[in-house]
């Protein structure tokens, strides 16, 4: 059924932000950013991947478009960090990252991987394309962690 009346599955998208951390990137702050997302994103079916150290987050929202910008907006008035920026926003027609509703994984500058394969690295000059590899990189090497069940 079509019209003004029908309500349309809105397209997936994927879309990656860089932000700084305000204060320390302890476990606490972490785990209550984990346990949220485990419990909206379930329901709004948004999956991703949260990569956080070195002061900065990076975060993989794919997803439906409209709960995605939702959320997007959302994060982007939260007090835990500052200096929102967006590096991709791309219409998908996979995920990439279907299995967690949101899972993280640690970026540090001592990783061999960063040093090595990503030397000059700064997530707010690098392109969409080269955080998309460094996380998919990220995943194989390092342990996700989701987060604890409520
Ligand atoms: P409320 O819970 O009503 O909170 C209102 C505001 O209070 C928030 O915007 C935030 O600024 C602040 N706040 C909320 N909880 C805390 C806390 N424990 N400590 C300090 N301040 C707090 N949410 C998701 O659902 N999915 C995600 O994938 C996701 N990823 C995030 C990634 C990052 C890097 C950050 C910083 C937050 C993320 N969040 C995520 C949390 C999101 O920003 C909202 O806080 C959350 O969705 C609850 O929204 P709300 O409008 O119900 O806010």
């Amino acid at each position: 059924m079509s019209g003004l009346g029908a309500k349309h599955k809105s397209a997936s998208i994927r879309l990656i932000y860089v932000s700084r951390a305000k204060g320390p990137q302890t476990t606490t702050v972490t785990t209550s950013i984990l346990l949220q997302a485990q419990v909206h994103n379930k329901v709004h079916g948004i999956t991703g991947v949260l990569c956080q150290g070195q002061g900065f987050f990076i975060q993989v929202l794919e997803g439906e478009r409209s709960p995605v910008n939702a959320l997007y907006r959302r994060i982007c008035s939260d007090l835990r960090h500052s200096d929102v920026e967006l590096l991709r926003y791309e219409d998908i027609a996979e995920r990439k990252f279907s299995q967690w509703s949101m899972a993280l994984v640690k970026l540090s500058v001592d990783d061999p991987m960063v040093k090595v394969q990503h030397p000059e690295f700064d997530p707010y000059s690098a392109s969409g394309d080269q955080v998309m590899h460094l996380l998919a990189n990220l995943i194989q090497t390092a342990q996700p962690i989701t987060a604890p069940t409520p």
